[in-house]
């Protein structure tokens, strides 16, 4: 290893060791003949003492050079202990710095004091990436989802992961098209969401699934959601109730947040639940803001939303693809009515009321799922209701196909990860959550991305592009 120690490690214990430490020079500031620079990486920042012998041959080092510094740890004298700094109490006293990497000065300014425009920060991501704020967000990330997958697989919950070339599950949003290169003319689909797949694992017997899924929406921009894609804790179980998924994800979310986020206050539990119609008639939402104090920096309040109607009006604002001019689901197709409404679904569909449940949290809904439909009658019905023609029909074949060979009821449930912690955390967008996301306009602004493809690409994919570059 080229350093024995990270950044954020070395204590008034630790005095006297010889080690060496590695990062990025946040300082160097030379004062006559000696020098000290400020090192730092993602655990933390060190102070190196550098002689003037050292300092001369170095001469001044430019910020976010990466080095590495060998020598001994060095306690401070009680009044210059820096209390800012976990590793205040001492400094490495360098005997030898190397240079590994030397930087050209930075298209962004990496202090936290100085705001940089979020264009200039999602372009340089990897220096953005850099700051302590974006450190903590990452590694609050990663707890959360450590946690998650521990706490399922104590339940007995398989992981299990779903193709990425699919055909899509029409879940309201624009697909993104894969074109196939063997099959010419057809395409794939990226997943909006694995909602098939993971109904045919119950088919399948695997009657506790989740997965950490990626889910590809072409949809627009909003704070709180990022265009293009999204991870959702996507779960899947057979035989059960509604409470059943309810009760699961509340103590998961309840024990997570004791864990992961100690600070915050979930200021009601059980978390409130709500009938759809109620919360419009009392907060004219049906993702109420329950918060007792909007001020409070570490309230959360969560509430269930329960007893939507199977059905909603197709609208301009509100149009659910895949569907025809009039009704759309208000969830997705997949979600079973109350068993009392079935017969209102010849009469009066908008009025039959169905098994889906969101998950609200601060005026957000973080989660949505539902029971399903195992009935292949009626999953038939709910196909004509939503106007799909026969072709449209037929490309869930294999869904009713499946479903006749012995289904188990189920259910499940999918709260957006990165919309969650945004929560949760309190940040300003859900972009801080996420490592690389795309900006406003569904851009990559690290890699550049859409970008054009070679004329020989297109040619193999037997494409055409009509409006090339408009
Ligand atoms: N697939 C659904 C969604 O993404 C969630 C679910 O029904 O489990 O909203």
């Amino acid at each position: 290893m080229l350093r024995t120690h990270t950044c954020g490690e070395l204590r008034g214990s630790d005095a006297g060791k010889k080690v060496a430490l590695c990062g990025w020079v946040e300082t160097h500031r030379i004062q006559g003949k000696l020098s000290f620079i400020m090192l730092r990486d993602r655990y933390g920042i060190t102070q190196v003492f550098v002689n003037p012998e050292i300092t001369k041959k170095l001469g001044e080092i430019r910020r976010e050079t990466v080095i590495q510094a060998k020598g001994e740890v060095k306690k401070r004298p009680e009044n210059q202990v820096k209390k800012e700094l976990v590793t205040g109490e001492v400094e490495l006293s360098a005997s030898e710095v190397n240079i590994l990497s030397k930087a050209a000065p930075l298209p962004l300014e990496l202090s936290e004091n100085v705001a940089s425009t979020e264009d200039v920060r999602l372009k340089y991501r990897y220096l953005d990436l850099r700051r302590p704020k974006m450190v903590k967000s990452m590694t609050l990330r990663h707890k959360a989802i450590q946690f998650i997958r521990e706490y399922l697989d104590k339940k007995g919950f398989l992981e299990i992961t779903t193709p990425i070339l699919t055909k899509s599950t029409p879940e309201g949003a624009r697909d993104y098209l894969v074109p196939s290169r063997i099959h010419q003319g057809k395409f794939y689909a990226l997943p909006q969401s694995p909602q098939q797949y993971k109904q045919l694992l119950m088919v399948a017997g695997m009657d506790r699934y989740f997965q950490i899924a990626p889910c590809f929406r072409d949809e627009d921009a909003r704070a709180d959601r990022c265009p293009g894609e999204f991870y959702q804790l996507d779960i899947e179980m057979s035989f059960v109730e509604q409470e059943d998924i309810l009760n699961l994800v509340e103590e998961l979310f309840i024990e997570m947040i004791k864990k992961i986020f100690p600070d915050k206050k979930i200021s009601q539990v059980p978390f409130p639940r709500i009938n759809h119609a109620d919360a419009k008639a009392k907060y004219g939402s049906d993702k109420p803001d329950m918060r007792k104090d909007k001020n409070d920096k570490d309230e959360l309040a969560f509430c269930w939303v329960l007893n939507f109607p199977l059905f909603v009006k197709q609208t301009q604002e509100d149009f659910f693809h895949g569907a025809g001019q009039e009704w759309g689901p208000s969830h997705h197709m997949f979600t079973a009515p109350k068993e009392e409404d079935i017969p209102l679904l010849d009469k009066e569909p908008g009025k039959a009321k169905s098994y889906q449940h969101d998950l609200v949290l601060n005026g957000f809904e973080v989660g949505g799922g539902s029971i399903r439909i195992h009935d292949a009658a009626v999953q038939a019905k709910i196909f004509d209701l939503i106007g799909f023609t026969e072709q449209q029909k037929k490309e869930f074949a294999h869904l009713l196909e499946a479903f006749s060979y012995g289904v188990p009821p189920h259910g499940g449930i999918a709260p957006g990860i990165d919309r969650l912690l945004m929560v949760i955390s309190g940040a300003d967008s859900i972009r801080e959550m996420i490592a690389f996301p795309k900006d406003k306009s569904a851009r990559d602004p690290v890699m550049d991305a859409p970008s054009e493809v070679t004329d020989e690409q297109l040619d193999e994919l037997g494409i055409k592009v009509k409006g090339k570059g408009k």
